[in-house]
């Protein structure tokens, strides 16, 4: 049962020879999705081996060009190999209107049909759901208006005790709903389905947090995530500009990681005047040991 993160690109606004544009692809038990695209993003997706035209889901947290350019390219490859399925968009609202002019100017059309969910940058808001897992979105606090994502299993159903279902002479019907969490009588007797179950598979969970300044008003929304990727684009001796450009620092991802009980912390988005990223790490370590510094390329398997 995958729940693996890609990274496509580690870079800030300026590309590097070794740093894309952010984006990012995961892959939760066969369900594909991309989170910001960069450009050079569909480059990225194959050089990764990331299931290409497999994703159904986009994400954009923001219109500044080094988190969605790459995206018209992307769409038009698709349409071009022949891609007739859905693909839908949590994006802000302008993105369609961009996305317009350019199939307006272009003389294209794709040939498959864009569903376009626009964010809401005021408040939380779920914006996927199916049978196994649930997306939200979250307001952060950058120079436009801005939103992260949070990827989360739901709860799994429990297993149920074999030997439960010979002793009480359970049915089909009971296992389903005591599996769900649900009591149910047996032959007039309540059976409790913590008693006959026990616990499955925990849930995983994933928390992008974009482009942001530092700011406290993200915890609440990744509180115990399992994986935060948190952006810092600068190590702590550029904080003031950090803080005028709304971008954070090394040691700010840190204590977000830390305030929120993360269990480990991705760094990314790192300004190009840094050759080396070792100092981002050793920065962000003094405050939160689980720290990785991203790289283009870097892949980690959230395990069960
Ligand atoms: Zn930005």
């Amino acid at each position: 049962m995958k729940f693996e993160l890609t990274i496509l690109g580690c870079g800030g606004a300026i590309p590097t020879l070794d740093k894309n544009p952010t984006s990012q692809y995961l892959n939760i038990q066969d369900r594909h999705f991309l989170i910001d695209c960069g450009e050079g993003s569909q480059i990225q997706l194959r050089k990764y081996k990331c299931k290409f035209s497999k994703i159904d889901h986009i994400f954009i947290s923001h219109l500044h060009g080094d988190h969605f350019l790459g995206l018209f390219g992307y769409l038009s490859t698709l349409s071009l190999l022949g891609r007739t399925s859905i693909m839908n968009i949590y994006a802000p609202k302008d993105l369609i209107v961009l996305i317009d002019a350019h199939n307006e100017i272009s003389g294209k059309k794709y040939n498959f049909e864009l569903n376009f969910k626009s964010l809401d940058f005021k408040k939380p808001v779920k914006i996927f759901e199916d049978n196994i897992l649930e997306i939200f979105s979250f307001p952060v606090s950058h120079s436009v208006p801005c939103c992260g994502f949070l990827f989360k299993e739901k709860l799994s159903q429990r297993n149920i005790i074999k030997e439960k279902i010979k002793d009480l002479s359970l049915g089909i019907g009971d296992i389903k709903k005591l599996k769900n969490r649900e009591n149910c009588i047996v032959n007039g007797e309540t059976i409790q389905y913590e008693d006959v179950t026990v616990l499955g598979n925990k849930s995983r969970s994933y928390a992008y947090c974009a482009d942001t300044k530092y700011d406290e008003k993200i915890i609440p929304f990744v509180k115990d995530v399992d994986v935060i990727y948190h952006e810092s684009t600068f190590l702590e001796e550029l904080k003031s500009k950090a803080s005028k450009t709304k971008h954070s620092t090394a040691i700010q991802a840190a204590k977000i990681a830390f305030s929120a009980n993360a269990k480990m912390l991705i760094i990314g988005h790192f300004s190009a005047r840094y050759d080396s990223v070792e100092k981002f790490t050793e920065e962000a370590s003094t405050i939160f040991d689980n720290t990785i510094a991203a790289y283009d390329g870097f892949k980690y398997q959230i395990k069960i």
